[in-house]
């Protein structure tokens, strides 16, 4: 049996809920929390109706904290959106709130298990998990950059016309403004793209993955699909103990931090972050990410006393 409890019935929970019945990676149980319980009902009752279409049934609930007790994961979506104009790191106090009224809960019915964080600010939120739950800090994996990490892989993926599984590269540190891509390590085949790519080019896919959120939210108010999916394949890879690569928030006992780095992950979580070989200008970059996510702790700290 896999179970799993997605907290936050809203646009990135339910794209995860919809893209898990659709990908049937062997989820047995499916329990829909949220503040809001008529829409977690809702969304059950809806969601019930796609399991006919799938190869596998999986069963999906509206239920409550009590049905975290036996859970193997728990994936946390619940909080404050970015409304156009806000960065993620704007959300940081009400959603601080919001995970300090839930992970009380979950603390209280016993939890052992795994939690993805999707909440932004992603990074602070999964330190905020961390912190609060007591857990150790490979239990607590953020989405991190795997999201933009999908879109480097895409955009790049158009401009020289290949898929984008075969484009490998990575975005590091912050899922936000100050996220660094690494782009002489990113490889189609056996080459560096910098030699595929103009320096024109390149600054535009920077901005372009930078901006994407933004640009999305101004158009349609919200982002889900990326992340709906990308969380399932984490999801498959915890699972079924893949050893697989993702470039996910985790924690850096040194930095006190989580921020993005590519990881394998194992059935426990964070199994090893992979050292970094970095050039001393992504180097400087990815420390000024690390400074800007500690400044953002510490005004929560500051402001937590
Ligand atoms: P949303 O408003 O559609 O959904 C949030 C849900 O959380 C709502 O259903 C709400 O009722 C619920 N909720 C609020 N407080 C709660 C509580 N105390 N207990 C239980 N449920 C509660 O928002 P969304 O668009 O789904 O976004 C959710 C979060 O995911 C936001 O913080 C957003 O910024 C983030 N996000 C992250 C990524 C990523 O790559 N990590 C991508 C997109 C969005």
């Amino acid at each position: 049996m896999n179970k799993v409890v997605i907290i936050g019935c809203g646009n990135v929970g339910m794209a995860y809920a919809y893209a898990m019945v659709v990908r049937n990676i062997g989820v047995t149980e499916l329990v829909l929390v949220d503040i809001n319980r008529a829409k977690a009902e809702g969304e059950a009752l809806d969601l019930n109706h796609a399991v006919s279409y799938a190869d596998k049934g999986v069963r999906i609930y509206a239920g409550n904290y009590a049905d975290c007790r036996d859970a193997d994961i728990i994936v946390l979506t619940a909080g404050k959106n970015q409304e156009i104009g806000e960065t993620r790191i704007d959300l940081l106090h009400k959603n601080y709130e919001v995970f300090k009224s839930i992970i009380t809960e979950i603390n209280g019915v016993g939890f052992g298990g795994i939690y993805i964080v999707a909440t932004n600010p992603v990074d602070i939120m999964s330190l905020v998990t961390y912190k609060l739950s007591g857990l150790a800090h490979n239990r607590i994996i953020g989405s991190g950059t795997s999201l933009d990490t999908a879109r480097l892989r895409y955009l790049v993926g158009e401009a020289i016309g290949v898929s984008p599984n075969n484009i490998h590269g990575y975005v590091l540190g912050e899922h936000g403004d100050s996220e660094v891509i690494p782009w002489d390590k990113v490889t189609v085949g056996l080459n560096p793209i910098d030699k595929l790519l103009s320096l024109a080019q390149k600054s535009q896919i920077t901005a372009d993955v930078r901006n994407s959120a933004y640009d999305i939210i101004s158009k349609k108010g919200n982002t889900a699909y990326g992340i709906g999916v990308g969380l399932v394949r984490l999801t498959r890879a915890i699972l079924r103990n893949e050893n697989a690569i993702f470039c996910i928030s985790c924690y850096d006992p040194k930095e006190n931090m989580y921020y993005s780095m590519p990881a394998i992950i194992d059935r426990d979580g964070v199994r090893e972050i992979l050292p970094l070989s970095l050039n001393s200008a992504d180097k400087k970059m990815l420390e000024q990410s690390i400074t800007t996510l500690k400044d953002a702790r510490d005004t929560l700290l500051e402001r937590a006393k």
